[in-house]
């Protein structure tokens, strides 16, 4: 199967947990894998990890693994009776005494947000669906007042959109879990909840060169900060989920469009997630809407689309990649979407490797080429290539498995291992080799490589040439 440009995330958990289900989730359009830090133990993580490997295995392709870090979420204690009804306009408290809750008070046993709220705030509680206004704040409590009807219940999630928490994005659980990711070799680490470039620095830190970087955005703060934070980063996540819990809905479509366009201009991969086909969770078939959110992100150029619940506990999650895969199929296969494509093109930057990216694509649109060979290995010369866009197929070539792995998640590049090139010769061969293995290109055909000489040193791409398909 020659796969789409647009690739594909799923979230793993309970009803995709084995290789035989994760198999399947690959075969049907599956890139990238996610594990979810928030759920699950250690001994949990390296299982399905391990099984995602053996897949990779057994279908000889490299395939990246995201460790999304759960960060400092924020969750209401517990409750007498499990959960209480609250009445609009009905006074209550939150505070810092962990005796479980009743009909007055609940439990929030994150001191930071008694320092960080102030009256007049607003408190969200479960992805927004219960609203409170601040009255009054001590340092282990506060007075509110609901805004909505509607029932509290055990550990459901808090948002503070306006405040500014003085916490970092990596909580103790994140750096334990964080330092098992790196043990097991994630390709990509997802940070939750990031408010400025200081999250990202930090993290950075952690991970060095290990794993690639990927900042949620989902809080106000983050797209206050977002260029800041956009030079740190190695990819973002417009995580719709929570960003549409802390600002209003209708920002949502507009922010998403803005940071594809920012992440395309700086070169850096976006995925677009949440909710995406969340119907499927439960039915066989999207609402209409659905495969309109799908499609969109597509003609906007975005790096990856993800599935979440609908592939991790939903009840179709193969039918839900198919259905993905085939969204994306048929956009890319549209006239619009290549019009798309061209008018979002963006100029190259003052480097060498852009230059040769920008003249590769121009060459191999003017020759009709197959594909566009890049040899890479760290992988920057082939994110490079990915931000041109180009309409040939991009097949990424490296020595390197965790660059081939990393790149899986990259707009339109086909990875491929294989050894540096010998000599000028050897280079044509094995690009030639490739796009005939991949299917892209067959014979007659004319394909544009790009290399650095000297052969096989990093950050050297200095080389274009134009073969033919023998
Ligand atoms: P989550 O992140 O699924 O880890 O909450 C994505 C989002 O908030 O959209
Ligand atoms: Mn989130």
């Amino acid at each position: 199967m020659k796969r789409t440009r647009t690739k594909i995330v799923a979230t793993l958990g309970p009803a995709t947990s084995n290789a035989n289900q994760i198999s399947k989730l690959f075969d049907s359009g599956v890139d990238i894998f996610r594990m979810n830090f928030s759920h699950g133990t250690a001994a949990d993580h390296r299982k399905l990890y391990q099984a995602i490997r053996s897949v990779e295995n057994d279908k000889k392709r490299p395939i990246a693994i995201i460790a999304d870090l759960q960060g400092p979420k924020l969750r209401l204690g517990t409750f007498e009776n499990g959960e209480v009804s609250l009445m609009s306009g009905q006074s209550f408290q939150f505070d810092m005494d962990p005796t479980p809750g009743n009909e007055t008070r609940a439990p929030l046993l994150h001191k930071e947000i008694f320092k960080a709220i102030s009256a007049d705030d607003i408190l969200l509680v479960n992805d927004g669906r219960m609203r409170f206004k601040v009255t009054a704040v001590s340092p282990a409590s506060m007075a509110v007042t609901a805004l909505t009807s509607g029932v509290l219940s055990n550990r459901k999630g808090v948002n503070l959109p306006g405040a500014f928490l003085p916490i970092s994005a990596l909580t103790n659980k994140d750096r334990k879990d964080l330092t098992l990711a790196l043990e097991l070799g994630v390709d990509w680490i997802a940070l939750s909840f990031v408010q400025g470039p200081q999250d990202v620095a930090d993290l950075r830190k952690l991970v060095q060169k290990k794993a690639g970087i990927i900042s949620k955005l989902e809080k106000p703060l983050a797209i206050e900060h977002l260029d800041a934070i956009m030079d740190l980063t190695d990819a973002v996540m417009v995580a719709r989920g929570d960003l549409g819990v802390e600002m209003p809905p209708e920002v949502v479509p507009v922010l998403q469009k803005e940071i594809i366009a920012k992440a395309r201009r700086k070169g850096k991969p976006v995925i677009v997630a949440t909710q995406m086909l969340e119907s499927m969770i439960e039915n066989p078939a999207p609402t209409r809407a659905e495969a309109s959110d799908v499609a969109t992100a597509v003609y906007d150029g975005t790096d990856a689309v993800m599935l979440s619940g609908e592939t991790a506990v939903g009840q179709y999650p193969v039918e839900t990649v198919s259905m993905m895969e085939k969204i994306i199929r048929r956009v890319e296969r549209s006239p619009s979407w290549r019009d798309l494509l061209a008018a979002g093109q963006r100029q190259p930057e003052n480097t060498t490797a852009d230059a040769i990216m920008a003249a590769a694509h121009m060459a191999a649109d003017t020759i009709n080429a197959a594909a566009i060979v890049t040899y890479t290995s760290s992988g920057s010369t082939a994110f490079r290539a990915a931000r041109e866009r180009p309409i040939e197929r991009i097949i990424g070539m490296t020595p390197n498995l965790s660059t081939a792995r990393r790149l899986a998640l990259v707009w339109g590049i086909t990875v491929c291992m294989t050894e540096d090139a010998q000599n000028m010769d050897d280079m044509v061969t094995k690009a030639v080799e490739a796009v005939k293995r991949e299917g892209v290109a067959k014979q007659g055909d004319r394909i544009v490589v790009t290399a650095g000489i000297p052969f096989g040193s990093p950050g050297k791409t200095n080389l274009i040439r134009i073969a033919r398909v023998e």
